[in-house]
């Protein structure tokens, strides 16, 4: 039996207990890993070691993955009707929501997010994620097709097998949750490889699928270093598809490993750099208010943050003077304290990066317009930074920072405005600004971005796609088109006739 970490807490937003089994979960059990090796989890508000959870090396992958396929090939899989993977989906959802200030604690200590944000927006868009794919379980069919006059084929949906599911640190549980539902509502089995910085709530979910019913070995959880553990995955040949989020660099190597390895699916939700163009004729209000949650938001740690702001000539100044008091409107603290709105990057190395930007831009010859500089000297906390006078060469234009820095470049025109957005190795998210509905509409069908968002900025809904082009990746997530990335179509032609 492996070490059960608990911990009380009475806050002004939480009064209760959280309790998470640190072990691997595995074939429906949590077990230590093979070497007994373990990694330390930090509290990012105050860099203290939260606790220490088994760290899965390449035996205890394998221990996974095979557990995982014996699952897809006895009790799960095409062995389970529709209806029953959706009613389990439907209880694992009861679960989460019947613990749901818990499972907000265990999520907001581990990243150093705002408990109330976590609660409101976090885990009632996994319940909303994991209900819409148990919706669909049962309702993933093929077609039928007139072919000639004595023959016609159908097609079926069938699931893929066993799922490596590989997610980052900056929403862990929303990221698990677009992988696991449509996953097992389609019949996989999955092998979850959480971000080696924020493990808690993927291992807690481990519990609430053994008690939802899930047979054992459909729901695996490993953390572990992506090196070693993701590498594992990604090369292990009883894995049928790797989903990943991640870093473009990260995408790129399990590319390379599937295509070495069995050829295995990839969907790579990766990186972005997404410009949000604001015309003249746009609401200031709306815009500054989306535009700051847009980059301010979890510090700038969203794969779609709006980090290149293009702002149209005749707006500019009063949007500048707008924007900036929205960005000093952030309130560090306690992520338990129901005034706090503002918290820390996810880590030390996570910190370094982004001051290690700031510092580049200053070099380059860019103006900080406001913030800059740490918050305190406790956790990982970074003041909203503003960038002025950038040019298009710069890193801080080109590269994801991941951190609470926007960049504020001006333009004359609509036809400006597109070759600015468009100029990025990157393709994810696009937020436009204006009144004018044909020119919204223009933008948005000219802007290389796998998403566009007019008048608001990027927000998960579970019923909308999600997914980038050019280096931020492909594939989709969310919407009913997430079932797509976990199934086969197989045809099956039919000759009714006695002919050739
Ligand atoms: P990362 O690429 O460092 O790590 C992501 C995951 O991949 C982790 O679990 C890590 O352990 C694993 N990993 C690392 N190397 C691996 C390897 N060689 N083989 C297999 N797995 C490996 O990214 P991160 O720092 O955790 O997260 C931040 C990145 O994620 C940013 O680039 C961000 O844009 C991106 N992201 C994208 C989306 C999206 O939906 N497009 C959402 C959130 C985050």
């Amino acid at each position: 039996m492996s070490y059960v970490f608990t911990k009380q807490f009475s806050t002004p937003v939480f009064n209760g207990k959280i309790s998470v089994n640190t072990g691997l979960f595995i074939d429906g059990q949590y077990v230590h890993a093979i070497d007994r090796k373990t990694i330390k989890v930090i509290d990012p508000t105050n860099e203290s070691a939260i606790t220490e959870v088994a760290c899965a090396m390449e035996e205890d992958v394998d221990a996974a993955v095979k557990a995982a396929d014996r699952a897809y090939r006895e009790t799960w899989g095409l062995q389970v009707p529709g209806y029953e993977r959706g009613r389990l989906l439907n209880r694992l959802a009861d679960l989460l929501e019947q613990n749901i200030d818990e499972v907000s604690a265990i999520e907001a200590i581990d990243c150093g997010k705002m408990f109330l944000h976590v609660k409101t927006m976090d885990i009632a868009n996994v319940l909303s994620i994991i209900r819409y794919f148990a919706g669909w379980a049962d309702k993933v069919s093929g077609k039928t097709i007139e072919t000639e006059e004595s023959k016609f084929a159908y097609t079926r949906y069938e699931p893929v097998g066993v799922c490596g599911l590989i997610t980052p640190w900056n929403f862990p549980i929303m990221v698990t949750a677009s992988k696991i539902a449509p996953a097992l509502a389609a019949g996989n089995t999955v092998v979850i490889k959480p971000s080696e910085v924020t493990p808690l709530s993927a291992l807690k979910l481990g519990e609430f699928t053994a008690e939802a019913g899930f047979p054992p070995g459909v729901f695996n959880v490993i953390p572990g270093y992506g090196t070693v553990a993701g590498q594992a995955l990604s090369e292990n040949p009883l894995v049928r598809k790797i989903s990943l989020t991640g870093s473009t660099s990260t995408g790129r190597i399990i590319m390379e490993t599937a295509s070495k390895t069995n050829l295995k699916r990839t969907t790579l939700e990766l990186g972005g750099k997404s410009p949000n163009l604001i015309f003249d004729d746009a609401d200031l209000e709306q815009a500054v208010r989306w535009s700051s949650l847009g980059i301010f938001h979890h510090s700038g740690q969203m794969c779609s943050a709006g980090s290149r702001i293009y702002v149209q000539e005749g707006i500019y100044d009063k949007f500048l003077a707008a924007f900036t008091v929205a960005s000093q409107a952030g309130q560090p603290g306690s992520v338990f304290d129901a005034a706090t709105s503002q918290g820390p990057v996810v880590s030390l190395v996570q910190y370094e990066r982004v001051m290690g930007y700031i510092k580049a831009g200053t070099t380059a010859g860019a103006r900080i317009h406001v913030g800059g500089t740490r918050i305190g000297t406790t956790g990982y906390y970074i003041q909203p930074t503003i960038f002025v006078d950038a040019t298009a060469d710069m890193s801080i234009v080109r590269e994801e920072i991941f951190g609470p820095v926007a960049v504020i470049i001006r333009f004359k025109n609509e036809a400006d405005a597109i070759e600015m957005a468009n100029d990025s190795m990157y393709g994810l998210a696009s937020n436009i600004f204006t009144a004018d509905v044909s020119r919204a509409l223009r933008v948005a069908n000219a802007l290389d971005a796998g998403c566009v968002n007019i008048n608001m900025a990027s927000i998960a809904d579970s019923r909308v796609p999600f997914g980038g082009i050019k280096g931020s990746g492909f594939g989709k997530e969310l919407g009913e088109y997430a079932l797509g990335a976990y199934t086969n179509v197989k045809a099956v032609q039919i000759n009714i006739g006695t002919n050739l």
